[in-house]
């Protein structure tokens, strides 16, 4: 491979491709697919991946129906430093805009609970990839797959990608999760070399490990679990459904909360795992709606509420007491929770509740709404949906996701610090990213070449075109 090129892409992923799209001027600002325009002055773009069929991600997602999106997107949704980077980034290819973009390669999409968004019917995850590939084509993107990049190096007046000069080049390698699917960590190399101090890297959406919880695989049920430190206060909490496994626990629930476990435990925070198994479970309050999706895969409450606090549900037990005076505890907890779950939980399930000594009541009480789940870890980057930190976006422009260490250099999709839960959130990200990396670096392109070298660092967000809107890119916000 030999030659010149107006931009690079790294990495035929979902940010990747999208990227290639945005460059090439095929997205409507309302995200329809439109033909490259005869004659128009669009930069050249080839596409670069290690495997000879890229694209893997999108094929396995979702359980082979790729969660495309999810139409309640928010920022507490996603995990990273700058919030506001993230909405404003957001903002700018939101999930209506995605929604019209597949509809006009002819892949409907249909919103199913909790906001996800799937091909509509039969459509498959296979569907999502050929349209992108198939739009890609039309657009005149050149492909190169079954190629690793090896080195990435200023050159000149743009940057040299092995053999090819590019004036810009966008990293979209993904992260280090399944590395079967050509994730090996490589753009994090990349940003490195060129400056960048990278967030720390863990594996997140993963399924947790624990020794206590042998006996109960396969059973799934709602719980809301919570990281706390010593000192009994709560990090980080989800609600969702979840499985045990012969390893650990699974499910939405697990996964989303693998992240912040994860963090803390990196950052050497002394955390716990805890599960209510009580508050979700009941069939007549407010979360019986909730209870038709905890069937796999499950989903994730978007607002997790508090966990029954053990006081008050060692009330409840004194309360349940005085009205049935020869009810057992284990059939009080059977009112809501598996038989096979109780007795692994309760060892005084065969006690008459007025006969329960306060010690047996608080024992109960934590028992059901504050388990210690004694998580030792999760099953990492081999299981992992997404790996969480890399590039920190206080050091991209987010109007182009332009490096500010290395002009020329844009990074989107996974490889940025933004990890989303579970619910279709990572592939937003990674369209959303993607379309401003790909337009930043299409307009940079069109426009005059500036006369500050190429590897000089910029304290002119508003250098380039695409940032040369009034609204400042503040990093501290
Ligand atoms: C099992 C599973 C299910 C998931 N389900 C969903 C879901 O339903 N909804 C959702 O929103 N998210 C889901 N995700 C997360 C989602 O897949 C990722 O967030 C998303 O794919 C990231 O896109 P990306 O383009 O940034 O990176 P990737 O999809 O990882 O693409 C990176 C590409 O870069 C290539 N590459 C890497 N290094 C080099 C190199 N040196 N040279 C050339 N090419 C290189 C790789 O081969 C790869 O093709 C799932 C993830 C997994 C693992």
């Amino acid at each position: 491979m030999d030659g010149h090129t107006d931009l690079v892409v790294i990495g035929a992923g979902a940010a990747g491709i999208f990227a290639a799209l945005a460059a090439r001027g095929v997205l409507a600002p309302d995200g329809t697919f439109q033909p490259v325009a005869p004659g128009s002055e669009t930069p050249s773009v080839l596409l670069l991946d290690g495997q000879e069929r890229p694209g893997k991600k999108i094929l396995i997602s979702g359980g082979g129906r790729c969660n495309v999106t999810n139409v309640r997107t928010g920022v507490p949704d996603y995990m990273s430093g700058v919030p506001n980077a993230v909405r404003s980034i957001l903002r700018e290819f939101p999930p209506e805009a995605v929604k019209r973009f597949f509809a006009s390669r002819d892949v409907p999409l249909a919103k199913e609970p909790m906001g996800k968004v799937f091909p509509h019917g039969e459509g498959r995850a296979r569907d999502i990839l050929r349209a992108l590939l198939g739009a890609a084509e039309e657009a005149g993107v050149v492909f190169r797959f079954g190629h690793k990049v090896e080195t990435v190096e200023p050159d000149g007046d743009g940057w040299r990608v092995d053999d090819v000069h590019a004036r810009r080049v966008i990293v979209a390698t993904g992260g280090l999760s399944i590395p079967s699917t050509g994730s090996t960590g490589f753009g994090y190399g990349v940003a490195r070399a060129a400056g960048h101090e990278l967030v720390p890297t863990i594996p997140a959406l993963a399924p947790l490990t624990s020794g206590t919880t042998v006996g109960l695989a396969g059973m799934t049920l709602p719980a809301i679990l919570s990281v706390v430190d010593a000192t009994g206060r709560e990090e980080a909490r989800a609600a969702g459904s979840m499985l045990f496994t012969h390893r650990g626990v699974s499910g939405p629930v697990a996964l989303d909360i693998s992240g912040p476990y994860e963090r803390a435990i990196a950052e050497g925070r002394d955390v716990r795992v805890l599960a209510d198994f009580w508050t979700l479970c009941d069939r007549t309050g407010v979360y019986a709606r909730y209870l038709e999706h905890t069937k796999p895969p499950g989903a994730c409450l978007p607002k997790p509420p508090r966990p029954t606090p053990p006081a008050a549900f060692e009330k409840t037990i004194l309360e349940m007491a005085t009205r049935g005076p020869r009810r057992k505890l284990g059939s009080f907890l059977c009112m809501r929770l598996p038989r096979r779950l109780v007795a692994h939980l309760a060892p005084s399930a065969d006690k008459i509740l007025s006969q329960l000594s306060k010690e047996g009541r608080r024992e109960a009480a934590r028992a059901v709404t504050a388990f210690d789940l004694k998580i030792n870890g999760t099953e990492g980057y081999g299981k992992a949906e997404v790996t969480a930190g890399g590039v920190s976006l206080t050091e991209l422009q987010r109007r182009t996701m332009e490096s500010r260490n290395a002009p020329g250099l844009h990074f989107c999709g996974e490889v940025c610090d933004v990890t989303g839960r579970l619910g279709g959130f990572n592939f937003q990200w990674a369209w959303a990213s993607g379309y401003l990396a790909g337009k930043g670096a299409a307009l940079a392109v069109a426009a005059p070449v500036a006369d500050a070298p190429a590897d000089a660092p910029t304290e002119t967000p508003a250098e380039t075109p695409a940032d040369a809107a009034p609204a400042a890119d503040d990093p501290s916000q």
